[in-house]
């Protein structure tokens, strides 16, 4: 029977919100061809995970040894490397995180094996086809991978929905030959980022900021406006770049992933470095001045409007219904 298989991303005790993704999306695509879903998971002291993953999995392969503590990616490599000969999947998915780009491409060279990263979607027919984006996500291209028994894809955050699959996998131990963390590669620590006064991954309401307000001193009418209707600020960026903001605001595939009740984008075109960061939240409103910006394909409302004509209306209309 054919397998899908997913490495399971976890750092300091948490599984990362993409593992339940590619789960759920691997779970379809197993299904597609009669197959069945495996979750990998290396770690140190990973009971309660592997118990939490296998409600998303048929089998889940284990290594648990305190080499796979912190991520290294030669360690995971290695034990990967060897689940992979064993198993012979036709797929293996992972995540296209810092964690994966770090690990597939030399993964997939030492096994030979067809590799994309950053995908999207998988179509699996007669030959392997990917949707990946071309050109700053102004194009979607279906690229098909070499005919092969065994394929590795990275996918791009947000791609499949999370979804309970209330399986019960068996827990198996993998049976390869635990790796030694290199003398040239060694993890050295964890280095929490430093949180400022506000937190924009625990708000009901985040208005994101984009290059549209075209001044900092514009901040301003943004910050009354977010106060007025309990929300705080995020932003895009450039925003950050031109120290406008703190590093902590960027909502972003390099900043934070928010999934607010309520997000209301301004002034920003939605490059996909920046909804990968916020298309998870409930209701997203859009205004842009521009019909045809990428950010309005996230949007459940969209104004096509110049914001600050519009934000003062919008502050007005939500303290009357408030
Ligand atoms: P722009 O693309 O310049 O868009 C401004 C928008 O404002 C336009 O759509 C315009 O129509 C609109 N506008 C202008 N004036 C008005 C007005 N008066 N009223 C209404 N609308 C108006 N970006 C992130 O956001 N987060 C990330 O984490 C991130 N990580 C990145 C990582 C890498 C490796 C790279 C290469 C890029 C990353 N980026 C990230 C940058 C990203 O590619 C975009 O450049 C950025 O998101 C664009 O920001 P923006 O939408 O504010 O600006």
């Amino acid at each position: 029977m054919k397998q899908i298989i997913v490495l399971t991303e976890h750092r300091q005790g948490e599984i990362r919100d993409i593992s339940f993704e590619l789960l759920s999306g691997g779970k379809k695509l197993a299904d597609s061809i009669g197959g069945n879903l495996t979750a990998v998971v290396l770690g140190s002291g990973i009971d309660a995970i592997s118990n939490e993953i296998k409600k998303y999995a048929d089998k889940v392969i284990v290594a648990d040894d305190p080499v796979f503590e912190n991520f290294n990616s030669e360690v995971y490599q290695s034990a990967l490397a060897e689940i992979i000969t064993t198993e012979k999947p036709f797929l293996t998915l992972i995540a296209n995180t810092a964690f994966g780009i770090d690990l597939c491409p030399a993964l997939a060279t030492q096994l030979d094996l067809p590799f994309a990263t950053d995908c999207l979607d998988v179509e699996i027919g007669d030959e392997l086809k990917v949707i990946r984006q071309m050109y700053d996500g102004k194009l979607n291209a279906r690229v098909a991978l070499r005919n092969s028994e065994s394929y590795i894809i990275t996918m791009r955050a947000g791609s499949f929905p999370t979804e309970d699959l209330n399986l019960n996998g068996e827990v198996v131990n993998a049976e390869i030959a635990i790796p030694a963390e290199p003398d040239y590669r060694k993890f050295v620590e964890y280095i929490e980022a430093a949180t400022g006064d506000v937190d924009i991954t625990k708000s009901d309401i985040v208005i994101g900021i984009g290059r549209g307000i075209k001044e900092k001193d514009n901040l301003k009418i943004v910050e009354d406006f977010a106060e007025a209707i309990g929300g705080v600020v995020g932003c895009s960026r450039p925003i950050v770049d031109a120290d406008w903001l703190p590093k902590d605001r960027q909502i972003g595939s390099s900043g934070k992933v928010i999934k607010p009740k309520l997000y209301i984008a301004l002034g920003i075109s939605g490059a996909f470095q920046h909804t990968m960061g916020m298309k998870g939240a409930e209701t997203i409103v859009v205004i842009n001045k521009d019909p045809n910006a990428p950010i309005f394909k996230e949007a459940d409302y969209g104004i096509v409007d110049d914001l600050f004509k519009v934000l003062p209306a919008l502050q007005e209309k939500i303290l009357e219904l408030k």
